[in-house]
């Protein structure tokens, strides 16, 4: 099968792989229907992160081609989302819904999904069917589910977004857009986007932000004060993971409130004195996206909501540089690749 491989920053190729076959009786082997380039893709893409020769992608939708002797509740020719951490779905973490850390927990990243084919580990702890095969318009939002929605609503979720909530949103990439989308879905009276982008503004809006702010850092937190009388935010969702953005996420925060950070750490490190006099509660972690897939997998395919709208890129798998080079590049917010 083909699929792409990253050999080193910046040199992202198609290449022939090892086709994906059951090793464990609860595998599955998916055929890819649609993955993507995500924003975490770009970290090891501009060399924060070692990188040398390392299968890529950990988002996924597709059909289910064949299960090992012990999935029960996952059937071939069914159509999946898989979340990017394999979970069992059983154990005390992930009944307390926090699959991501399942003792059994395996990254799907390290399969790597930008292929034509995929084997998902702990098929029936990962994998949730959609009531038939979707429409194609469809796909894109099944697929932002696989990750950026369920992550974003995540950080909505662990920030505490809720009716009468003023929820402000540090980043504007695809978690943080789909951050707005989840803290209006949960009733949250007002949402502030920090964004300097036009495009990116434009989709915040009709994700439902209320106020965009272009200033960041210590401005942008001067910006919300004077938006929430000098209070600051019930709640924040933090979606990048620079020391700059989680800073600027917890002083935006009002004492009491609530940051979900959700943006993969790099580099962090959290003034002790500063956040005891702050007053405000950290969440967050790697997005338990297993948690709320039943529910996001329903309201897309009752079009209630339409995540797939963040895609703005949309290239077959052979030309997957590309697509990591526009989102590098920020001229695509994010790529889907059609295998
Ligand atoms: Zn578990």
């Amino acid at each position: 099968m083909r699929g792409v491989v990253m050999h080193a920053p910046g040199d992202v190729r198609v290449e022939d792989r090892e086709d994906p076959r059951i090793v464990e009786p609860t595998d599955a082997v998916i055929r890819v229907a649609a993955a993507c380039v995500c924003g975490s893709d770009l970290w090891p893409y501009r060399g924060v992160e070692e990188v040398a020769g390392r299968p890529m992608g950990h988002e996924y939708v597709g059909v289910v081609e064949q299960v090992g002797d012990q999935v029960r509740d996952v059937k071939v020719g069914e159509f999946v989302v898989g979340s990017f951490f394999a979970s069992d779905n059983t154990c005390e973490i992930c009944r307390a819904g926090y699959q991501s850390r399942c003792v059994h927990a395996e990254p799907v990243g390290a399969l790597g999904t930008q292929a034509q084919f995929a084997r998902i580990p702990l098929a029936d702890g990962t994998l949730v069917a959609t009531p038939g095969m979707p429409d194609a318009d469809l796909v894109p939002g099944l697929l932002a589910a696989s990750d950026v929605l369920g992550t974003g609503w995540f950080g909505a979720v662990a920030a505490e977004s809720g009716p009468g909530k003023t929820v402000a949103v540090v980043g504007d990439g695809a978690v943080g857009l789909l951050g707005v989308l989840a803290a209006r879905r949960l009733g949250a009276e007002r949402v502030v986007i920090f964004s300097r982008h036009a495009d990116r503004q434009r989709l915040a809006r009709e994700f439902g932000a209320t106020d965009v702010i272009a200033e960041r850092g210590d401005q942008g937190v001067a910006a919300l004060k004077e938006l929430t009388g000098g209070l600051g935010a019930h709640s924040v969702i933090e979606a990048v993971g620079t020391q700059e953005s989680m800073m600027q996420a917890i002083r935006s925060t009002r004492p009491g409130g609530h940051v979900g950070y959700v943006g993969v750490a790099h580099g962090v490190e959290l003034p002790g004195k500063e956040l005891f006099f702050s007053g405000v509660h950290l969440h967050g972690g790697p997005a338990p996206v297993r948690r709320f897939l039943p529910e996001l997998v329903e309201l897309i395919w009752n079009r209630e909501i339409d995540p797939g709208k963040v895609f703005d890129l949309t290239l077959p798998l052979e030309e997957a540089a590309e697509g990591y080079k526009a989102m590098d590049e920020r001229r695509a917010i994010k790529t889907l690749l059609r295998p």
